[in-house]
């Protein structure tokens, strides 16, 4: 389960409207990328669906029930950030332990998903370090294997990558788009990269100062954008 509905949602920030009346539906399973400028809302929006940020009007529904009304933890959804947000005085076993143990699962079962993540995220060797003795793209293992453990019905990525160089970028993005193959659980990736978008996207959300200019299949987006922006921030020769 994770599909995941927006219903003329909105955000003001004081008084400053910076999502408009916006409507999207997210299918379970599916890649969706929202992709657009620096500024133009996608964080807000993807902070809304976790349950960190209020909505100011309109609904969001998880699998049909109202999320609204769901406080963040409840709403079986993992946030993967940029920043890795890891404890530093943590081992990695620890890190990815974490959200277990305060959701009270059993050792032996943490044990387990622990050694599961770490082997479909080539972690294994590196339980025993902490995240200052990891490579960048090690960390952001990390990050994705404590929302691994939580078997989220959606993961909710917010520019995982754009902190790591251009190459480990290219395998981190494989990676992903080899795990959702693998897990087959709705992902909402968040990125200003174009490239990123088209490669790894099932739907590109467009978005432009707080609205969603088009929403559709990579292909169908290059072969018909609705006007320039879209145009433009795809690459397509139109
Ligand atoms: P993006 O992720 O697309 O770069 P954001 O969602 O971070 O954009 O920001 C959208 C707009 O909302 C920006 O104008 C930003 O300055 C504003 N904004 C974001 N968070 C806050 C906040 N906590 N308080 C006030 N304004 C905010
Ligand atoms: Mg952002």
């Amino acid at each position: 389960m994770g599909s995941i509905t927006l219903k003329q949602v909105t955000k003001n920030f004081d008084e400053v409207n910076v999502i408009k009346p916006l409507d999207l539906e997210i299918k379970d399973g599916e890649f969706i990328v929202f992709v657009g400028p620096s500024g133009c809302g996608k964080s807000t929006l993807l902070r809304m669906i976790a349950g960190l940020e209020n909505t100011t009007s309109g609904n969001i529904e998880i699998d049909g029930i109202d999320a609204t009304k769901t406080p963040p933890a409840k709403r079986g959804l993992a946030m993967v950030f940029q920043s890795y947000a890891l404890y530093p005085h943590m081992t990695v076993r620890n890190n990815i332990a974490f959200p277990l143990k305060r959701a009270k699962v059993s050792p032996a079962e943490i044990e387990s998903k622990i050694a599961n993540a770490a082997k479909i995220l080539n972690l294994t060797d590196y339980l025993d370090r902490k995240p200052g003795q990891l490579s960048g793209g090690q960390r952001q293992r990390v990050a994705i294997g404590r929302a691994i453990v939580r078997q989220p019905s959606a993961f909710l990525f917010d520019e995982p990558l754009s902190n790591l160089d251009a190459s480990l970028r290219v395998n981190m993005r494989l990676e992903i788009s080899e795990l959702h193959k693998s897990l087959a659980t709705t992902m909402i990736y968040v990125t200003h990269d174009q490239v990123e978008a088209m490669t790894m996207a099932d739907r590109i959300a467009v978005f432009n100062a707080g609205i969603i200019e088009q929403v559709g299949t990579p292909l169908e987006l290059y072969k018909n954008p609705v006007n320039k922006f879209v145009a433009g921030f795809i690459g397509s020769p139109k």
